[in-house]
């Protein structure tokens, strides 16, 4: 690895990079891995990647059934009800900092139907194709094949209101040529006798997936760095630009010198685009998990339990649950209130987990439920890609593809108008 010391007095010679992809999370990975396979010599700066990602202890889940943007009609007035409910999947601090105050203006703006049909094909197109490209990054020699699972995803329904909301799903799913059953409850039992969770039923996306994420990260390093792909462990503080492009990248002891600069710091990277003269809407919404660890999951197929927006992921070797979404900025701190309806779906599969610590990530999450991917329009050499919220591992690999191919020149693999970088 590189220190940051060794990389200042050599970066004008051998380890000048093509391509400087700032951030090391799953987008930041994908990116460097086409950029890489397309020829560019690749280095990836981060200031704490498995420390500070996403990307890590999320719930590992890959979901062509999230097709269906966050901000859709009726997501605001059930977000009304929830915030009066401190063990609610939903929290938004009262703040007056412009930046969140204009997220939340665009993000009710975008609650509307002729936004969601707008967003389906996209998001179906996105995914699926993003489903296959992982399918390929999962047969890298340094991951381990038992954790990347194609059994589907079941959608779990308690009260009548889940159920509606679960059935609204398969039906736009359905439309959208998604593969989907709907399950009563016997039905649901047969196929996954392992559930604990009480239901009445459930819809089983049979296309969805599931891997461990970190799995994914550091099969992903070990297979980049032995392709030449440097690791620079460093916080990028600014740039330095000539007639509008950005020459070099600095972090507090480096100038490093390159042709490009991918910004693919999740939630961070409107600050970096800020120093660039380009703002993006996109705020952290702060997630937990809880991973316990079992000898052996009986559970094999990963749900949602929708009535209490808790995300459930059978892993080797454990049971990961997820969820909450609390939009207060970059406060890191764990409210064990919210935590609380988590860890009581994982008391249903596991005891004695009181000593099993609660992780929480910032999801990037923009505010029309797609991803930024494309072109600054400020720097004629700087590329974004980030807003990928709950849906980052699922889309990190064909964000990796289009970023890629938009700096190499080639016809993209989607179109690309829905993620640029101006909207809004
Ligand atoms: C509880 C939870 C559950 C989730 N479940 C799922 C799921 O099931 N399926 C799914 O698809 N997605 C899921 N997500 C969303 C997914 O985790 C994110 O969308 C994704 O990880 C974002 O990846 P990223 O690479 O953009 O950002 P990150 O993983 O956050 O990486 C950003 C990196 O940038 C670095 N960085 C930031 N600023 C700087 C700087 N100035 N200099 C250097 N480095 C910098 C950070 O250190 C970090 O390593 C979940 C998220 C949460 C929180």
């Amino acid at each position: 690895m590189h220190t940051v010391s060794k990389l200042y007095s050599k970066t004008n010679m051998s380890d000048r990079a093509d391509v400087i992809v700032v951030g090391g999370g799953i987008v930041g990975m994908s990116c460097a891995y086409y950029l890489q396979q397309a020829g560019r010599k690749v280095s990836i700066v981060d200031r704490g990647r498995y420390a500070e990602a996403a990307s890590t202890g999320n719930a590992g889940l890959i979901v062509p059934s999230h097709i269906i943007p966050l901000s859709a009609p009726g997501v605001i007035a059930k977000g009304m009800k929830w915030l009066m409910n401190p063990e609610s999947p939903l929290y938004i601090k009262p703040s007056a900092n412009p930046h969140f105050m204009k997220w939340l203006w665009l993000f009710q703006k975008h609650c509307s139907e002729a936004h969601v049909q707008k967003s389906i094909p996209v998001l179906k197109d996105m995914s699926l194709l993003s489903r296959d490209l992982l399918s390929e990054m999962c047969s890298l020699p340094g991951f381990e094949k038992t954790s990347l699972v194609h059994n589907g995803l079941l959608m779990l329904h308690r009260s009548e209101s889940a159920q509606k909301d679960n059935e609204e799903l398969a039906d736009i799913a359905e439309a959208a040529g998604l593969e989907i059953e709907r399950l009563d409850h016997a039905q649901t039992l047969n196929l996954e006798p392992a559930l604990k969770s009480e239901i009445t039923g459930s819809v089983y996306f049979k296309q969805d997936a599931s891997l461990e994420p970190e799995q994914l990260l550091r099969a992903l390093e070990i297979e980049l760095r032995s392709q030449g792909v440097s690791f620079i462990d460093a916080e990028v503080t600014g740039f330095k630009t000539n007639r509008g492009a950005v020459t070099s990248v600095t972090t507090k002891t480096a100038s490093l010198e390159c042709d490009t600069v991918v910004l693919a710091a999740g939630s961070w990277t409107p600050i970096l685009g800020r120093k660039l003269g380009h703002s993006i809407s996109v705020q952290p919404a702060k997630g937990y998990s809880v991973t316990i660890p079992v000898d052996s999951p009986s559970l094999r197929i990963p749900c949602i339990a929708t009535d209490e927006k808790v995300s459930i992921t059978p892993m080797p070797g454990c049971i990961r649950f997820g969820g909450t979404l609390a939009l207060q900025g970059f406060d890191d701190s764990i409210d064990e209130r919210r935590v609380a309806p988590i860890r009581r779906q994982a008391g249903l599969y596991c005891s004695d987990m009181d000593d099993i610590p609660t992780w929480s990530g910032f999801r990037p999450a923009s505010p029309d439920g797609i991803p930024f991917i494309g072109a600054l329009p400020t720097s004629a050499n700087t590329f974004m890609a980030t807003g990928h919220g709950m849906m980052g591992v699922t889309l990190g690999p064909v964000t990796g593809k289009l970023i890629t191919e938009l700096i190499v020149g080639d016809t993209p693999s989607l179109k690309t108008h829905p993620f640029r970088t101006d909207r809004h």
